[in-house]
């Protein structure tokens, strides 16, 4: 028998001292029994919240018909999901995966084959900005613009270059030198709010010049919208926030609920995919899209996109008071609708502390950088969990900082 260290997962992940057991709702229970109210979700995946009834229901009865067949066949239950994206979105067509980093690198070879072919390029680039956040798969890991995540793993995937995040000049200066021997350029990708980045929201002006530029020069427009879609922001998609379309759109964790399931979403003109192109062995399969078409039946029956536009007002006005009562320790808050980032000052604990401290206090936060501490809940919660929330924030940051 091999020597098992403390465990016999690898260790690729810092992990909090909790083991959650089972969910209700937008509550959590560790083994001990002790609750706690998520506002991590999944990171920004359980849309329905934990265990919810419909969801249950119906993963049951599609597991007693059918889970798992391959794309060697049609599968039906994909074609309505894709039908049910096409028809609330500007994409045309679907690719289907299982996360996000899956997601964008459909993205990534679409954008190479629209170098190749649309623009005549033979090594193609792909912008993209600092502090973005597009996966851990090789080529997704370079395509992110934070170095900390590049670290003994180089050499890089080639043909990814960046500029800052909603810097309109930086990037006409970047797109003209990389164009200044003739056509180089396949792809900008872009996420319309960075989550991981700090909860950046984007700026429609740079976005609408993105925009111009793009279709000035026949370049693919590329939205991530893994953490920000399916309803998050408020809108069902990112890019409504912006008024800018892209051309292509990838969205994965709140599609399937919790549920493991990522979408490459194009517009015809752009859909350059031929059979034996790409392609993923679970990747929509009829549990997976189930999954999906429950949340995408829920959010509508529901109302969850009002509701979630109304409860991101409340929780950034819970959240303004925060900062208001504590100026010396908290700078300000940022986002759209149920994905908010409190941002902190130098003199305050760090977001990996507060995190902890919350933990403590029985409530679920969740760090994007050392100084933003994110709050991302089931869309399901409701105000009353949301004052729940910020209250033990408050307690969370005062203990930290008292040192108790
Ligand atoms: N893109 C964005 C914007 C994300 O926030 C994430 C995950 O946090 C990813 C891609 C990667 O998704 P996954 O972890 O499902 O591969």
């Amino acid at each position: 028998m091999a020597h098992t260290p403390v465990s016999a997962v690898m260790d690729t992940y810092a992990r909090l001292p909790l083991e959650l057991v089972k969910g209700r709702g937008v509550w959590v229970r560790d083994q001990h029994g002790r609750r706690y109210l998520d506002c991590v979700a999944g990171i920004a995946t359980c849309t329905l919240g934990h265990s919810d009834r419909v969801m249950r229901r119906a993963l049951g009865k599609q597991l007693g018909r059918l889970q798992h067949v391959s794309n060697l066949y049609k599968i039906p239950e994909q074609e309505e999901l894709a039908r049910w994206i096409v028809g609330r979105s500007c994409a045309d067509r679907v690719f289907f995966c299982n996360s996000g980093a899956e997601a964008n690198e459909a993205a990534i070879k679409l954008a190479r084959k629209h170098g190749h072919q649309v623009r005549g390029i033979e090594r193609p680039l792909i912008l993209t900005a600092q502090a973005s956040f597009h996966g851990r798969t090789l080529a997704t890991v370079s395509a992110t613009g934070q170095p900390k995540y590049h670290k003994g793993f180089e050499p890089m995937v080639e043909g990814f270059h960046f500029f800052p995040y909603n810097d309109t000049a930086a990037f006409e200066a970047l797109l003209s030198r990389s164009e200044a021997d003739g056509p180089r350029v396949a792809a900008v990708m872009l996420e319309p709010l960075q989550g991981e980045g700090g909860v950046n929201p984007g700026d429609p002006a740079f976005f609408q010049r993105v925009r111009q530029l793009c279709d000035q020069h026949r370049i693919l427009l590329i939205f991530d919208e893994v953490q920000i879609g399916m309803g998050r922001s408020g809108c069902l998609w990112g890019y409504e926030k912006l008024g800018v379309e892209p051309d292509a759109f990838t969205t994965a964790k709140g599609l399937g609920g919790g549920f493991p399931i990522g979408a490459l979403a194009v517009k015809q003109a752009f859909d350059h995919f031929r059979p034996g192109d790409h392609a993923s062995t679970f990747g929509g399969n009829p549990l997976a899209c189930r999954a999906a078409l429950t949340v995408a039946q829920e959010l509508e029956r529901r109302l969850l996109v009002p509701h979630v536009q109304r409860m991101g007002e409340l929780l950034q006005q819970l959240l303004a008071e925060l900062v208001s009562r504590h100026p010396q320790l908290l700078e300000g808050v940022r986002g759209w609708g149920l994905l908010q980032g409190l941002v902190l000052r130098p003199e305050a604990p760090t977001a990996p502390q507060i995190v902890q401290s919350a933990l403590e206090k029985g409530l679920l936060v969740v760090p994007a950088g050392p100084r933003v501490v994110r709050l991302v809940p089931p869309l399901v919660i409701q105000p009353r969990q949301l004052r729940q929330a910020v209250a033990l924030l408050e307690q969370a940051l005062l203990a930290i900082s008292a040192g108790t």
